[in-house]
């Protein structure tokens, strides 16, 4: 089926030729948001699993953790090569020698081609861009940065603990250095209107970002948002809503941006609202609907800036696409 929009398969497809999947990774970090560097609360929607799948804290190391997921995922999607998902937590939040042994240890194993590190965009310093740059001479490497939203009352409310700048200045250090970036997005965010959602999609089109991850906020136990969702202080979207604002996101971003997800995946024991968000297939097949009810894609309302740049990952480095096949 083509999609309305470029997945990310397709983006892996274009660059290699053939299936790619990311592998998700724990590190065992932590967060400035959780150890009280910032703050000890965190994300209003995060519990103290930092988003994480847990491995770590289960005795895996990064070597056993992709050793055992890339053998059901390659029966399952025919994917021959992987890349590395360091996912939970905050994945440059260390220093510099120790990210290193970690990136290492992901890349020694066999078919890895590659890194893509989460992150916050305070915990990105110049040594941390110039330690990733340096993979990304001889492998894939993007950098996914949380933004959630470009609405700095929306970042305060969900007590993210840094502003848009932050954001826009670890974008452009990532872009000196030749790094494609994947903002994570959150749809559903207390307070935002449809408005402040369309304010975050145009953001990240003129900036010609170069991948985007969508989220829906679901709520998960043991959260400040579950205290307020059990106040009535907060409402969930329903699923159709949510998918109209995924296509009205979409529309309004670049062609060329790669769409690396348009929900999320919530634990079915972690998650107390709204119980739709489980039937992920349906809201893939909604969202799909919808656009072709609009008869219409990615970038129907795209209007490029003056000063667009090419988004980085549209064009990969040669260096990466060479010598990772
Ligand atoms: S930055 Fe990530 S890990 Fe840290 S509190 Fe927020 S959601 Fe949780």
């Amino acid at each position: 089926m083509i999609k309305p929009y470029r997945d990310l398969n397709t983006y892996f497809r274009e660059l290699y030729g053939h299936r790619v999947h990311k592998l998700t990774v724990d590190a065992g970090l932590t967060c400035p948001n959780r150890d009280g560097t910032i703050s000890t609360r965190g994300c209003i929607y995060c519990n103290n699993q930092g988003s994480g799948t847990g491995a770590f804290s289960r005795g895996l190391s990064i070597r056993e953790q992709l050793e055992q997921s890339k053998i059901p995922v390659a029966r399952r999607f025919k994917a021959r090569k992987f890349i590395a998902y360091f996912q939970s937590y905050t994945n440059t939040y260390a220093p510099v020698a120790t990210l290193a042994r970690l990136y290492d240890e992901a890349l020694a194993v066999e078919d890895v081609i590659g890194l893509s590190v989460g992150t916050r965009p305070d915990c990105t310093g110049d040594a941390v861009l110039d330690l990733l740059a340096d993979y990304a001479g001889r492998h894939l490497v993007w950098v996914e940065y949380g933004l959630q939203s470009a609405c700095d009352h929306t970042l305060r409310r969900i007590n993210r603990g840094h502003d848009v700048a932050c954001f826009e200045d670890a974008l452009a250090r990532a872009r000196q250095r030749g790094l494609p970036v994947c903002a994570h997005v959150i749809i559903g965010l207390p307070g935002e209107t449809r408005r402040d959602m369309l304010t975050t999609a145009r953001f990240l089109a003129d900036r010609a970002i170069d991948g985007v991850k969508l989220h829906l906020l679901y709520v998960i136990r043991d959260t400040p948002l579950a205290s307020l969702y059990r106040q009535g202080r907060f409402q969930c979207l329903k699923q159709q809503a949510y998918a109209e604002l995924v296509c009205d996101f979409i529309e309004r971003l670049a062609p060329q941006t790669v769409i690396q997800r348009v929900t999320g995946d919530p634990h079915p024991r972690e998650l107390v609202a709204p119980i739709w968000a489980l039937r992920k297939r349906e809201t893939l097949d909604l969202i799909h609907t919808i656009f072709k009810q609009r008869s219409s894609q990615q970038g129907r309302h795209y209007a490029p800036p003056a000063t667009a740049d090419t988004p980085t990952g549209s064009e990969p480095r040669k260096t990466a696409r060479g010598k990772n096949r």
